[in-house]
């Protein structure tokens, strides 16, 4: 076991604790002020597989809007899905109206404290839980994110790879947890993560835990955590049809609510897959843009054909609905669909 002291950490977090919109800093903490539980859940959903750097202008725009969790219950979905749009992964979106509804009707409007109640949250995970009850009630839970798996790596010189690594960091990690101030010491470790024992370079120099460090006498850093090769990422091939009408309007449709981007707005398309059939929307005389539009998810990468149309006012569509051009904002929808409209906006104005 590592000799590494939290109580030197913290007294590191305390002089250089990154500010952020949704943090209590420890300053604030010691003079009693309470974390918001809304605020850091939302945070901690928000930055599931998405940079604090993307996450802050989202997190600023939903608290502007929504400031309490009961708020964001009555909220429609749809809101909701377009405020999310350009954050990714929009199972998590669907899940945090569910929860807000959860915690809304259930309890109040009030957060559950404890891990094992927040655990049957929807979308709340095992590190979901265990964040939020120790950022949000100073619970001494187990706080294990990727920063953290890094640190404890290099702490011991852990050369088993990631994933198997896992259980062996959580030990790790939970022998270091302190009973005083666990809330400080989640993000201490996190910030340290993020700021100091970083992918690439760590700055040893600044660290506060150098002398028990085994990765830095061994001067192994760099090459930990190590991870199990990935497996390549299959392409798949799609079709998405832009149509506007005459009068600027365009042709949308909200994609059903299981499966990807499930309830986002987005422009009719085809199945995604090898070789994907034709499935226009509208009938009407379709143009493909020379350029694909191009966007990688978790397990493969996309490259959608965009075909385009201008189509009369009297003509109806098969499926989608239009949006009035006043109505419609590229905002809302998800990134993928947005590099099609992109790529179309583009074509337009040099048809011009
Ligand atoms: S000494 Fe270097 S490698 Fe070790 S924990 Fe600190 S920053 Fe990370």
């Amino acid at each position: 076991m590592s000799s590494a002291d939290p109580l030197d950490l913290l007294d590191w977090y305390d002089r250089h604790a990154r500010e952020m919109p949704w943090r209590t800093g420890p300053r604030a903490r010691a003079a009693g002020v309470r974390p918001d539980p809304y605020r850091v859940w939302l945070s901690e959903i928000m930055l599931q597989q998405t940079t604090v750097a993307a996450v802050k202008s989202y997190f600023l725009a939903f608290t502007e809007r929504w400031p309490t969790v009961t708020a964001l219950a009555s909220a429609r979905d749809e809101d909701v899905m377009a405020a999310w749009a350009g954050l990714g992964y929009y199972a998590r979106a669907r899940n945090l109206l569910k929860c807000a509804r959860v915690v809304a009707g259930d309890y109040g409007g009030q957060f559950p404290q404890d891990h094992a109640t927040l655990l049957t949250l929807p979308g709340v995970g095992r590190y979901t839980a265990a964040a939020v009850a120790a950022i949000a009630f100073d619970d001494p839970q187990v706080v294990v994110d990727g920063n953290v798996e890094r640190v404890m790596a290099r702490l011991h010189d852990e050369h088993t790879p990631l994933p198997q690594a896992k259980p062996m960091l959580t030990d790790y990690a939970a022998a270091l947890t302190p009973l005083a101030r666990p809330g400080d010491y989640a993000q201490a470790v996190m910030d340290l993560g993020a700021t100091i024992c970083t992918p690439k370079r760590p700055a040893c120099g600044l660290c506060p835990w150098r002398a028990p460090c085994a990765a830095w006498a061994a001067g192994t850093m760099a090459e930990l955590p190590k991870k199990a090769p990935k497996k390549r990422k299959p392409t798949r091939h799609g079709i998405a049809y832009l149509a506007r009408r005459v009068d600027g309007a365009w042709l949308l449709e909200r994609r059903p609510d299981k499966g990807l981007l499930g309830g986002m707005l987005g422009w009719p398309g085809s199945d995604w897959g090898d070789a994907p059939a034709e499935a226009p929307p509208i009938r009407a005389e379709w143009r493909a843009l020379g350029e694909e539009a191009r966007h990688t998810f978790t397990h493969f990468h996309l490259r959608l054909t965009v075909k385009t149309a201008l189509v009369p006012m009297e003509r109806a569509p098969d499926r989608g609905d239009f949006i009035e051009a006043p109505d419609f904002s590229p905002a809302d929808l998800p990134t993928v669909m947005r590099k099609a409209f992109d790529l179309a906006q583009g074509a337009w104005s040099r048809q011009r």
